[in-house]
């Protein structure tokens, strides 16, 4: 520091709260935990459920959640490529600042374009702030699913770019975790990420 001008000052007081010393209060690391897969495979469930599971450990979480940000915060965007790319990439820079404010960030985004969730890979400084869960679900059965009946109306032709029937979905190549939500339970699913949580030692085990 050699300026003493009041906007290092000011720089100086924001990086007195580290993020290192949050993760010590903490207990545990801050991670983005980017859940990504069709609609309908899972995601929203698995990162509630397994945010449910990390509150109970006491650690400090936050989920942000497809619809919720597009009523908000991507509220201006749509679903064309280039706006799923914008989308993904505000997404990203907000679960960034959870990292750096020791939390552990869930995301349940469609983010179906393997450049924009590499792009956020790389956005965090370590790749081991960045897990990536593949919840590999078929088509067949999101659709069955379908939980919010938009299968149904893209399949009318009610929905442009619909993911997985008239937009492409890029299946993760290099997944960090792959969870096949149509063979197991939702808390089979969680145990699963959970393991990786402590085996990468973001949390303890318990
Ligand atoms: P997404 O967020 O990917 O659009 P949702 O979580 O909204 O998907 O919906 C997934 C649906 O699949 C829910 O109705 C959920 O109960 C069901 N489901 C069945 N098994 C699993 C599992 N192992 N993991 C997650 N969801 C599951």
């Amino acid at each position: 520091m050699t300026s003493t001008t009041e906007s290092s000052n000011t720089v100086w007081h924001r990086a007195t709260v580290t993020r290192r010393r949050r993760e010590r209060q903490n207990g545990h690391r801050g991670v983005i935990l980017w859940f990504t897969g069709l609609s309908g495979s899972g995601k929203s469930t698995l990162a509630h459920a397994l945010e449910e599971e990390l509150h109970q450990r006491g650690c400090r979480t936050f989920v942000c959640d497809g619809d919720n940000v597009r009523h908000g915060l991507c509220g201006d965007l749509g679903f064309s490529d280039e706006d799923r790319a914008e989308n993904v990439r505000r997404i990203g820079q907000m679960a960034k600042l959870f990292v750096e404010g020791g939390v552990i960030a869930l995301t349940a985004f469609i983010s179906p374009f393997r450049v924009d969730r590499q792009r956020v890979r790389m956005m965090v400084d370590n790749s081991k702030d960045f897990i990536e869960v593949f919840c590999d679900c078929p088509l067949e059965i999101c659709e069955q699913r379908d939980v919010k009946g938009l299968y149904q109306r893209a399949r009318r032709g009610e929905i442009p770019d619909f993911t997985g029937i008239s937009s492409p979905y890029e299946t993760p190549q290099n997944a960090d975790l792959i969870v096949k939500t149509s063979e197991y339970t939702v808390e089979q699913c969680v145990q699963k990420v959970l393991a990786l949580l402590e085996e990468r030692g973001v949390v303890a085990p318990k």
